[in-house]
């Protein structure tokens, strides 16, 4: 087999693309970088305004769903670095409905049962596909602390029995680190101050508060199932989610 060095490549790649009547670009056109005044909350609660840069990509995305504008911001070179955005907005109530989820990949991709989190996502979509707003999704697993981190508390309740909550601080790892700034800029960048968060995390109500973004709550309750149930009732009973079916106070 012949070999061919890598500015042949780009060589024999650039002939291509000219004959089809393309040329090679950076893509630099089709994305805009944008400066933010945002306001970020300090340990002692006075809040101080920095300026944020990051860039945006726009295209559409048609899904199972529906077809969404799809954008993502970026604030860095790493996959983490990237904030993703599904909007339906043109016929949307104001103001608009708004779900903020961050990364499940075991429940998304892999269908895992332990977690509703794939159950969230879809019945989320489904509703802004039909009645518009928009999904805001951030890039990190594990409520912020990773994949690995995940996997480890996965693997403690696996053989140890601990829930989530439990296999966390055993590893020495905040309940929830997940921190919403970038997801406030996202909103701010598309001129929403106001949004009804379909969420039963009050953490998240706070996060987005603390930038600045009035929230009501919606809540966005999934059935629990038998593979789901243990990991639900944590999340009411110790982490303060606001799922009816395992508060204790059903009131
Ligand atoms: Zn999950």
């Amino acid at each position: 087999m012949h070999c061919l060095k890598m500015n042949e490549y780009r060589c024999l790649s650039m002939q291509y693309e000219q004959s089809r009547g393309t040329h090679i670009s950076d893509g630099s056109h089709l994305f805009q970088r944008q400066k933010l005044l945002i306001q970020k909350p300090s340990l002692q609660k006075m809040s101080t305004t920095v300026q944020i840069e990051y860039k945006v990509a726009s295209t559409q995305l048609k899904t199972a769903y529906g077809t969404f504008d799809f954008q993502c911001f970026s604030w860095g070179p790493h996959e983490e670095d990237n904030v993703l955005c599904l909007s339906n907005l043109s016929n949307s109530p104001s103001p608009p409905i708004c779900r903020l989820q961050s990364a499940c990949y075991t429940a998304e991709i892999f269908r895992s049962l332990d977690c509703d989190c794939h159950e969230q996502l879809q019945s989320s979509l489904e509703h802004i596909a039909k009645g518009g707003g928009l999904l805001i999704y951030m890039l990190c697993d594990g409520r912020g602390a990773g994949l690995f981190t995940k996997t480890l508390g996965l693997e403690l309740g696996r053989i140890e029995g601990l829930d989530t909550s439990d296999a966390y601080a055993r590893l020495g790892v905040p309940q929830d680190p997940r921190e919403y700034s970038r997801a406030a800029a996202v909103l701010r960048h598309l001129d929403i101050p106001r949004v009804r968060l379909l969420t039963n995390n009050p953490r998240k109500i706070a996060g987005l508060r603390d930038h600045g973004i009035e929230v009501q709550r919606e809540a966005l309750e999934i059935c629990a199932t038998t593979d789901s149930a243990e990991y639900l009732r944590t999340k009411a009973q110790k982490m303060g989610h606001l799922i009816q079916q395992f508060c204790e106070d059903k009131s």
